[in-house]
């Protein structure tokens, strides 16, 4: 397996002001290429430590991705610390020049020195046009390894490796073909799920398949993974996929990059139905999960967050006597909540949600992680309660919004 090192540079990683977030993106990228991230580095803007830290990870990897201090200012070093490194020197590009001239034309900005200096690269690299600033990527070819270079600017950086880096890095290296496959499951804990699957992982094993169970609150996600596949071992990870959706299919809700709420929207659109929410306990967490999906105003209508009592009753129309005699978490509240906002809004469907979220604020009859939940759907109300049992206000906020999501969903594939 091709071995690859990650290497960002800048001061500000290192005192907390920037998070690392380049490096966990190429390691996701690299792996679904088949190479294996053997180490990943964060050091200071310094030439020293720069080169210090190239010297190293050449020792091991044939593939070698630097990020950051590619800017035209004094803060920068990489890219004169890289001339010094390879022992080249800098020269002007014309293409480049030209593209970083009409750029700034374009924003209407002026052309200066600093900007100029943006067009001068070192002679041994290969270029990676940046099609969304203006510090080019770069390729270096020394003793058989790969040293890429590209600016710290993670839209930038991806958009390099995405269109010039990782086309050149599959050609290069004749990667191995890679199949992941990843099936989403909602409402089942992984040691569940486990004893379900006991004699179907088996088989995967036997053909080289890896499979990864990665939970998440809530969610369990199944990844099977192939490396140097075959198209028989994409015909047996499309049988056992199958296979899975009669063991587990009611916890499945997407596969791969797909999202419940995208999910949920889909099956709305596709349903021609319009949603509306009530939500207490989740402040408007499922109205932003919703509303995070492009295109979502085609169903989505709107939402209450009736947090007081007096809201659920003044806006919403919730009757005092059923506040007072079952209390705000309770399903007869939560399914007057369901039923009167969708008359308020007009939709034909409506998730309601009314729940203690933690840490303060549980009794013994209702401890916190109680939470009601109601879904109205052509005129009919159903409801749910959940014992969730997290003493945390994020988490049960987070599992609540996407439990209640999945009972819509669950409803609109009836
Ligand atoms: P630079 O290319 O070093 O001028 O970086 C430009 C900007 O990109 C910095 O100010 C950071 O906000 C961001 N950045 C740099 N390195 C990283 C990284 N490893 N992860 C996420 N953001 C980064
Ligand atoms: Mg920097």
């Amino acid at each position: 397996m091709i071995q690859a090192e990650i290497i960002t540079i800048g001061d500000e990683l290192l005192i907390g002001q920037t998070i690392d977030t380049n490096s966990a993106w190429i390691g996701e990228q690299l792996s679904l290429l088949g190479i294996n991230v053997r180490q990943i580095t964060s050091i200071t803007d310094s030439e020293e430590h720069i080169i210090e830290t190239l010297d190293k990870a050449k020792q091991k990897a044939q593939l070698v991705i630097i990020t950051g201090g590619l800017g035209p200012t004094n803060d920068d070093l990489t890219k004169d610390t890289l001339v010094k490194y390879f022992n080249t020197r800098l020269v002007e590009n014309k293409e480049i020049l030209s593209s970083l001239k009409q750029k700034y034309e374009n924003f209407g900005l002026p052309f200066d020195d600093v900007n100029k200096a943006q067009a001068l690269l070192p002679e041994n690299c290969i270029p990676l046009p940046n099609r969304r600033g203006t510090a080019s990527g770069m390729w270096f070819e020394e003793n058989g390894i790969v040293f890429i270079s590209l600016p710290g600017v993670p839209y930038e950086m991806k958009g390099i490796l995405q269109e010039e880096g990782f086309p050149r890095i599959k050609k290069h290296f004749n990667t191995p073909k890679v199949i992941h496959k990843t099936l989403r499951t909602i409402g089942i804990a992984e040691s569940s799920l486990a004893e379900i699957l006991k004699n179907w992982e088996k088989e995967l094993a036997e053909n080289n398949i890896k499979l990864a169970y990665l939970p998440s609150p809530g969610f369990v996600r199944l990844r099977l993974s192939a490396f140097d596949a075959t198209e028989q071992t994409e015909k047996i990870i499309t049988s056992k996929v199958k296979e899975a959706y009669r063991l587990i299919g009611e916890y499945i809700y997407g596969e791969d990059n797909q999202t419940l709420e995208q999910i949920v929207g889909e099956l709305l659109k596709n349903n021609g139905k319009t949603l509306s929410l009530a939500e207490s306990c989740t402040g408007g967490t499922i109205a932003k999960l919703i509303t995070s999906v492009s295109g979502s105003s085609e169903y989505f209508k709107g939402g209450v967050v009736s947090y007081a009592n007096e809201v659920k009753n003044s806006v919403l129309h919730v009757s005092t006597e059923v506040l007072n005699e079952y209390g705000a978490v309770s399903e007869q509240v939560v399914r007057s909540m369901a039923k009167n906002v969708c008359k308020l809004m007009k939709t034909d469907c409506s998730i309601a949600v009314s729940g203690i979220a933690g840490p303060g604020g549980g009794t013994e009859e209702k401890p916190v992680g109680t939470v009601w939940i109601a879904v109205s759907y052509n005129g009919k109300v159903s409801a749910k309660l959940f014992r969730l049992p997290y003493n945390n206000r994020e988490r049960n906020i987070t599992v609540a919004s996407n439990f209640a999501l999945n009972l819509l969903r669950k409803k609109l594939i009836q």
